[in-house]
């Protein structure tokens, strides 16, 4: 027995088979059919958000907003990130530009973007990162200022809602990801949500070659289409989407119960206004008996595998290696060194919590 940073959430066997039998008789297995359709209608409703986009996976789901968006130069954002929203600016053929963190909530410090605003910035990609909202306010006062575009990589923060909007609605653009491993899922598969419905057409022909009818193609597109097959499983899994999140929270009020003031362990306070969807339980290990290795090791020991996440930062990757100097961003460095995520998924049971937090505490 074995427990793993994260267990994906899927529906009963006979529930996805009664989804995907439509597809035997129809034949029509990709390229936007009846599943897509109904998935896109029924995110819209629960993100509450005007606009969507189906993508293959989250990753390309970014890297087709930042296309949408004609983004040129330089971009701002986090290195406290997992490494698609740095490759993806990468890729682009853009020049990502690294704005330090808040100590509280892992996200980008609106206080140091301004100083990084330079006559090529074209965009910010702000992470909400472990489900953690970032100042989308002061952010949005930034943007309009400069006339910057935002997209927000919003890949931890499904179903998450500030003052009651869906978290969606905030930026230009913003991607979620439905990777086996989030909160929600399509096996692979994202989505970018976004404000201008403009963009509708540009979205569903960038992701199959460019064609916006038969014949005819108007963008230098690729392929990122989501097929029928991840639609159907996210249309089961988003039955229980709200049963799960509870269920996440449980786990997270446990944790919280035995790891609050440990004299060392630092967590992540609730923050105001906020629904969370408890995507993550992140710990950071400043000054504690232990060190973050230690912590590691003793876990792993009894087969519980927490991850390092984020670290390290995606500019001391070995790929960008001379590019960025991760001294620039002083609180990532100092919180990626330290922290920890712990186990969390919906069926992760009490017991298991109390031993995780026992050898932790021990
Ligand atoms: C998962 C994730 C992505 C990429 O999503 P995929 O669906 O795996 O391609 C991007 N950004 C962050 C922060 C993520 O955690």
């Amino acid at each position: 027995m074995s427990i793993q940073v994260t267990r994906p959430s899927i529906p009963a066997l006979e529930e996805y088979v009664e989804e995907i039998k439509d597809l035997w008789d129809s034949r029509w297995l990709t390229n936007m059919g009846a599943k897509h359709k109904q998935l896109e209608a029924e995110l819209i409703k629960y993100l509450d958000t005007p606009n969507i986009a189906l993508f293959a996976n989250g990753h390309l789901a970014l890297e087709y907003a930042i296309a949408a968006f004609n983004l040129t130069g330089e971009v701002i954002t986090t290195p406290f990130t997992f490494a698609s929203t740095t490759h993806a600016i990468v890729r682009s053929g853009l020049t990502p530009v690294f704005c330090d963190i808040n100590t509280d909530d892992y996200t980008i410090d609106v206080n140091k973007i301004e100083s990084l605003i330079t006559k090529k910035t074209s965009a910010i990609i702000p992470v909400h990162v472990y489900g953690n909202v970032c100042n989308v306010k002061e952010i949005e006062r930034i943007a309009k200022k400069y006339n910057l575009k935002v997209i927000y990589d919003a890949a931890h923060a499904f179903g998450v809602t500030l003052n009651g909007v869906g978290i969606g609605n905030f930026g230009d653009a913003s991607m979620f990801s439905f990777h086996a491993t989030k909160v929600f899922n399509t096996i692979e598969g994202g989505a970018v949500t976004y404000k201008d419905k403009n963009l509708s057409q540009v979205f569903d022909a960038m992701k199959n070659f460019g064609t916006t009818s038969e014949g005819t193609i108007e963008y230098v597109g690729g392929n990122a289409k989501m097929n029928e097959f991840q639609a159907a499983m996210g249309i089961c899994n988003l039955r229980h989407v709200d049963k799960e999140i509870e269920k996440r929270k449980l786990v997270v009020d446990r944790y919280l119960e035995r790891l609050s003031n440990v004299k060392g362990i630092k967590l992540c306070n609730p923050q105001q206004g906020i629904k969370s969807n408890y995507a993550y339980f992140p710990v950071v290990f400043d000054g504690y008996k232990l060190t973050i290795d230690e912590v590691f090791e003793k876990l792993k020991k009894e087969n519980i595998f927490a991850r390092k996440y984020f670290y390290p930062l995606t500019s001391q990757f070995k790929c960008y290696r001379g590019r960025f100097d991760s001294n620039k961003t002083p609180v990532a460095k100092y919180i990626s060194e330290r922290v920890l995520c712990l186990p969390l998924y919906a069926d992760l049971v009490l017991e298991d919590i109390d031993m995780i937090c026992n050898i932790i505490l021990k």
